[in-house]
């Protein structure tokens, strides 16, 4: 896969800035796999049905403002995620997009943070504002340590951590998974509004084998499908559904090392907006050479040429693919 100006800029971002000022949470970004106890959340477009209750619910749940409608006759507005907006339904269509799940048709898709398992806004953050819980891998935000800078912005590969750039204290703002409610026993506020299971809250292990299974059924026949947890938090619940046809890929199970937050869809992801993505992260490239840095006490400027060394030498071992 061939790394992008920006894909490098990102990887700049969130291990060369590093190298000049410190990295108070080195280990953190380093998990290369699912912790035991990461918790997530498997969104699955073909049951989604669009009603949005899930962005209401997430409005709600973090005292987010509404947001003024600036394209009335639009579906999807506000049109993208928003420093008072945590989550969003969008809809692909093509032309007059008859048929659901289809790609001369249309589908819903959600955006919100994916919670990386090895997240370069943590690894860009030059002060441990964002940081990796250890126990479940929320990416959790502390507004009393961040400074501004806005590197977590750059280094994000999913354009998530926003801006309050109308506020006289600014705060970056991204979806939490609600962390709030989970340590206090409960689940994701848009998972637990989600009628029809679309938005599923769980263990990451258990959101992937739900997927797995879901990407066996036929399509046309009836399955039984959890509504809003698979954690056990909540008593279980399952409707029947039609199985869709899925297209062959858990987005997120690999992408820049996986991601806490899945997806399933019957459109290919590429064309749901989202980015085609290595399977390693940022953070970890960056971080293998920090970690050369600290060891041997090599020069910033070393370092950084050692990451465009990396990056020319993959851009190399691409063309040769
Ligand atoms: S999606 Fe972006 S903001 Fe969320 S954890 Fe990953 S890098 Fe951080
Ligand atoms: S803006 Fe805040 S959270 Fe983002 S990198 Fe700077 S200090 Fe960290
Ligand atoms: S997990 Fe919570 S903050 Fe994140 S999108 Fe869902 S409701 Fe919003």
């Amino acid at each position: 896969m061939k790394i992008r100006r920006r894909d490098f800029l990102k990887g700049i971002a969130s291990g060369g800035v590093l190298a000049v000022i410190g990295k108070p949470d080195l280990a953190l970004a380093t998990e290369r796999q699912y912790q035991p106890g990461a918790l997530g959340i498997l969104y699955d477009a073909t049951l989604c049905v669009g009603c949005q209750s899930c962005m209401v619910a997430c409005k709600k749940a973090n005292n987010m403002p509404m947001e003024r409608t600036r394209a009335p006759g639009v579906w999807d507005d506000p049109v993208d995620l928003s420093s008072s907006t945590l989550n969003i339904i969008k809809k692909y269509q093509h032309g007059e997009g008859q048929v659901k799940d289809s790609v001369d048709g249309y589908s819903f898709v959600k955006r919100h943070c994916m919670h990386c398992v090895e997240p370069s806004c943590v690894s860009a953050c030059p002060v441990s504002a964002l940081t990796k819980d250890k126990e479940n891998g929320i990416v959790g935000y502390n507004k009393e340590r961040c400074i501004g800078c806005r590197y977590c912005q750059i280094a994000c590969p999913f354009n998530i951590p926003k801006f309050q750039w109308d506020d006289p204290t600014p705060e970056i703002v991204k979806c939490q998974l609600c962390s709030h409610l989970v340590e206090k026993g409960g689940i994701s506020a848009c998972c637990e509004a989600c009628p029809t299971g679309a938005s599923l809250f769980g263990p990451v292990e258990s959101l992937i084998n739900e997927a797995k299974r879901r990407q066996q059924m036929v399509p046309g026949k009836y399955y039984d499908f959890p509504i809003s947890d698979l954690s056990g938090r909540t008593s279980p619940e399952f409707k029947s559904r039609m199985a869709a046809k899925y297209v062959p890929e858990i987005y997120g199970e690999y992408e820049v090392g996986g991601t806490q937050v899945l997806h399933m869809a019957g459109v290919p992801f590429n064309k749901l907006g989202f980015p085609d993505l290595p399977h390693e992260s940022y953070a970890s490239i960056s971080d293998g050479i920090q970690y050369a840095i600290y060891k041997g006490m090599v020069y910033p400027i070393v370092v950084l040429g050692g990451l465009i060394y990396m990056v020319n030498k993959r851009e190399g071992g691409d063309k040769e693919e």
